[in-house]
């Protein structure tokens, strides 16, 4: 079979593999459509997880199911499916005590283009079947359904990190498609002010429609001069950060109020240290949260997500803002992630 794969870090083609073998809880799938991750981007040009070669990269697509093995329940041929970034072992450790994401070791639970080939490729495998997919809702295009691999879960888990509740007033740092739907849970869990944090025309636009109240640019002055005199000096409740550099923490925790908490899901690519501002902090004793996690990946949060796209109350569809078809545009799709054009919020092929 062909998959586009990293050859190692900076270069990337198609390349030919045997078809990956299913296990008897596995299933073997062929994408639908796929869509591009800035992950992508910080795994193959930036070298951000480290070598890799002749990897098949991708982690984000809709599939129909080819193969089932002997032990899965839930599944046939034929099924149209969810299928999410993260896919964990879930009889794991780590699953037991609640994370996930870290079954099998810390970010083991992301295997596509991680710890075995990815989605860009004719047939991928997922392990744990029923415990990872999740059957597509008939009124959810191939398209939108990409979406629901990472964006909204990782968007929202950045919510759920930081803990969001009735009436707060949010900062959320970046408003690429993961931001974009950190606004759009934000407003989802009665935020009463969304400060977004971002430039480009239509993330600005699309986080408007998913309920960004304010807007602040980075390049105007520091994050926090700016959103500190927009609440009079008081600080925000929670903040969500969804883009930047190591530098953005700092940003946050003087942003903050104490007692506040940060929830990250930006993957920080490059960089050495996170450093925290000692006064704004607190001088240690501030209770300024800051956690940051990977999300947790798995059929419960694929199917409750899926539900809530198919009942029409959260519009993912702004999201695809370049489409392609074939998997001959898949370079001219990653390529145009890497260079982000202002107009680009996600690129997706159809297959
Ligand atoms: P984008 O690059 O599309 O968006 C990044 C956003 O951050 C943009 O709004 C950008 O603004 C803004 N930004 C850039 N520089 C700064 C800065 N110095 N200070 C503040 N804001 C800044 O990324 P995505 O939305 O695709 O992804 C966001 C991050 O989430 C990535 O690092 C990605 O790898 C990570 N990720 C994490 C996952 C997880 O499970 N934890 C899963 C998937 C993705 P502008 O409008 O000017 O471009
Ligand atoms: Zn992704």
């Amino acid at each position: 079979m062909k998959g586009y794969a990293m050859l190692k870090i900076g270069a990337s083609g198609w390349i030919e593999k045997e078809r990956p073998q299913c296990g008897p809880m596995d299933a073997i799938c062929r994408p639908l459509a796929v869509a591009i991750c800035t992950s992508d981007v910080h795994t193959l040009w930036e070298g951000a997880i480290g070598e890799r070669h002749n990897m098949i990269l991708g982690h984000e697509c809709c599939a129909e199911v080819v193969e089932v093995g002997t032990l899965v329940k839930d599944f046939k041929p034929g099924d149209r499916v969810l299928v999410p970034a993260i896919t964990p072992d879930w009889n794991s450790l780590e699953a037991q005590a609640g994370y996930s994401m870290h079954s099998g070791g810390m970010l083991a639970g992301w295997k596509f283009s991680n710890f075995k080939d990815g989605v860009f490729s004719e047939y991928f495998h997922v392990n744990d079947a029923d415990g990872n997919l999740a059957i597509l809702p008939s009124n959810i295009s191939t398209v939108d359904a990409c979406m629901l691999s990472d964006m909204v879960p990782t968007g929202f888990h950045g919510v759920e990190l930081a803990d969001v509740q009735f009436g707060d007033t949010v900062l959320v740092i970046g408003i690429g498609p993961v931001g974009l739907m950190s606004v759009a849970g934000t407003a989802l869990r009665g935020a009463s002010r969304i400060i977004a944090v971002g430039t480009r025309k239509n993330c600005v636009e699309a986080a408007k429609l998913y309920g960004a109240t304010e807007f602040v640019s980075y390049k105007n002055g520091t994050i926090e001069e700016q959103v500190l005199e927009m609440t009079d000096g008081k600080g925000v409740d929670k903040v969500v950060i969804a883009g930047g550099g190591c530098e953005t923490f700092e940003s946050a925790v003087k942003c903050l109020k104490p007692g506040g908490k940060i929830g990250n899901v930006n993957y920080l690519g490059s960089g050495t240290y996170v450093t925290l501002p000692r006064v704004e902090w607190g001088v240690g004793m501030g209770h300024k949260q800051i956690n940051g996690g990977l999300m947790p990946g798995g059929r419960l949060r694929m199917e409750k997500l899926g539900a809530l796209v198919a009942a029409g109350k959260l519009d993912v569809h702004p999201l695809a803002s370049h489409v392609f078809d074939g998997w001959e545009h898949l370079e001219e799709a990653l390529f145009m992630m890497r260079d982000k054009p202002a107009d680009l919020i996600k690129p997706v092929v159809k297959i």
